[in-house]
């Protein structure tokens, strides 16, 4: 039996899709990498705006018109269980603490033409094994208990929960075994990562002890959960000086309203900190313009705050109304309004993204990990997390020292070119 898996949204769907591919595998079904030649699709959904909603629902309409057997999973399918149920738009509607049954379901219940809830209880923190490129993720932590404004996924994803760090600390004994490289530790909100009295800086801690050639990467991380001991690792050959932190708006009146616990200038004296240890940190965002209520005044604040930290990429939203959201009561900007916000943002963004690599990572030396090569160029990550294209051949999982020398703009981002 063929399966296919279609994956939408963040790193930690992608690596739970890899997770089930695995299980799937193992209970000897073969993966169908193109829709049309599996016998039944997988669509492990999102729905952190309503173009993932939206792209969600197209997959399933394109899989169903294919006569293909379609399970539904991950965050849509969770939040919108019923009305799923009540379209027939799937086979079998999986909710996301359920989402690692289905490779036992598929085997037992090979769809019986039931279209039940599904509530068997499997571990949500698999182990997985093979990943695609020379970085390996590692799920730690699931679920949020933040409940900002204007975000659905605790809904999807329910209360914040962690991995055991020994059980944590073993998988990834064995990918550095394994021969990987670089290890992503992951979740819904990872800086929530605790267990007893290990958080997430304890655990950072113990496995940067572990031996070997490899380098740990954080995943997105919430600024006012920031521990600053992690300042103290920046100097660390294997820990990697990058931090996403999550900023969302540079107005304080904004930040009221979304609920996030933090101010612009917090969140600014906390970047200039890491700077100052670390000059070159790699320092990426979200932002999300459009807000409701969102001023002209209010958004401006938001520009000059990208302006003074030069985030070294900021992934922009423009906000979306999501159900069951506080925000979702409050009046909505109009389209053309949040285009043009986000056109001046990226601008914005760019230009002091740029700014910050020429000043910063020009002329500095980086070990990069090749994850493609294409037209005779090796393309991969500093360790800030820049990505960066070398005429050098590097291959396989080895570690390569280049020295960046100019940068250039690609899909509103800056990247590098090195010999
Ligand atoms: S921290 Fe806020 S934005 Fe992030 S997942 Fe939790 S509720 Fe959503």
């Amino acid at each position: 039996m063929k399966v296919h898996i279609e994956t939408i949204g963040c790193k930690l769907n992608q690596f739970e899709s890899q997770a089930l591919s695995d299980a799937l595998v193992k209970k000897n079904f073969s993966i169908a990498e193109h829709l049309e030649d599996a016998d039944f699709v997988i669509i492990n959904t999102c729905s952190v705006t309503n173009k993932a909603d939206v792209k969600s629902r197209q997959a399933m309409r394109k899989a169903k018109k294919l006569g293909k057997r379609v399970v539904v999973t991950g965050c849509y399918a969770t939040t919108d269980f019923d009305s799923l149920l009540d379209e027939n738009s799937a086979d079998i509607i999986v909710k996301n603490e359920s989402k690692f049954t289905i490779p036992e379901l598929l085997e037992k219940r090979l769809f019986l033409e039931e279209k039940t809830p599904i509530l068997e209880n499997s571990s949500e923190f698999p182990i997985v094994y093979q990943f695609e490129k020379t970085r390996a993720f590692v799920k730690i932590q699931d679920g949020c208990n933040k409940f900002c404004s204007y975000c659905k996924i605790p809904h999807a994803r329910g209360r914040s929960r962690s991995l055991e760090p020994k059980i944590a600390i073993s998988f990834i004994k064995n990918l550095i075994a394994a021969g990987y490289k670089e290890i992503v530790l992951t979740g819904v909100n990872v800086s929530d990562y605790h267990c007893a009295d290990t958080g997430l800086y304890e655990l950072t801690e113990s496995i940067l002890k572990l031996r070997g050639d490899f380098r740990i990467r954080l995943s997105s991380l919430q600024p006012d959960e920031f521990d600053v001991r992690f300042l103290d690792l920046l100097m660390n050959e294997k820990f990697s000086p990058h931090f996403h932190l999550s900023l969302q708006s540079g107005s304080n009146g904004v930040l009221g309203r979304m609920e996030r616990n933090y101010t612009a200038d917090y969140f600014r004296r906390l970047c200039f900190r890491i700077r100052q240890i670390r000059p070159d940190c790699g320092i990426t965002t979200d932002i999300i313009v459009g807000f409701p209520g969102e001023s002209e005044i209010e958004f401006e604040e938001t520009l000059a705050l990208v302006k003074i930290v030069e985030f070294t990429r900021v992934h922009i939203f423009s906000y979306s109304r999501r159900s069951r959201t506080k925000a979702s009561l409050w009046k909505d900007w109009d389209g053309k309004t949040k285009k043009e916000r986000v056109k001046r943002l990226e601008e914005i963004s760019l230009k002091s993204a740029k700014t910050f690599v020429e000043r910063e990572v020009i002329g500095k030396e980086y070990r990069i990990l090749t994850e493609i090569n294409e037209e005779g160029k090796g393309i991969g990550y500093t360790e800030n997390y820049l990505r960066i294209s070398t005429k050098q051949k590097c291959g396989g999982n080895e570690f390569a020292f280049v020295t960046p020398r100019n940068t250039i703009a690609n899909a509103g981002t800056v990247e590098l070119e090195a010999e």
